[in-house]
């Protein structure tokens, strides 16, 4: 089925963090975009994201949604890959008085979220410091 495939595709991009290089300028995007957000080519290839940054800010959330509530207080990152690429991640297994801006952090694969009903898990990546 055409539609399951193009699903699994994309929950693979996403675990992998697989965006994007723009041939023509060499900037990099992740989430993926069509069209360079730099020069608006639209000679894009699939590139997988370093899985190593820095963080250059952090929050801690005392509260989530429902569904997160085991994972509280959760600590969100902008987080800076080695190729200048910021994303938006978790950050796990430490506590917010022990981060730093500029600490190194890696990505690693967890679980997400856990359907209650279902049993269904899903997982995606975080970051843990180095
Ligand atoms: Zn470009």
């Amino acid at each position: 089925m055409k539609l399951s495939i193009s699903y699994w595709r994309l929950k693979d991009r996403y675990y992998r963090l697989v965006g994007v290089r723009c041939e023509e300028c060499k900037n990099e995007f992740f989430p993926p975009v069509y069209v360079c957000r730099r020069c608006g080519s639209r000679s894009l290839t699939d590139k997988e994201m370093p899985k190593t940054g820095k963080i250059l800010t952090y929050t801690e959330l005392k509260e989530t949604l429902a569904g997160f509530e085991d994972q509280e207080p959760m600590l969100l990152g902008i987080i800076q890959l080695d190729n200048g690429v910021r994303i938006l991640g978790q950050i796990v297994d430490t506590a917010a008085e022990n981060l730093s801006i500029g600490d190194r952090v890696k990505a690693v694969f967890r679980k997400i979220q856990e359907h209650g009903s279902s049993g269904q898990i899903f997982y995606g990546y975080k970051f843990v410091r180095t």
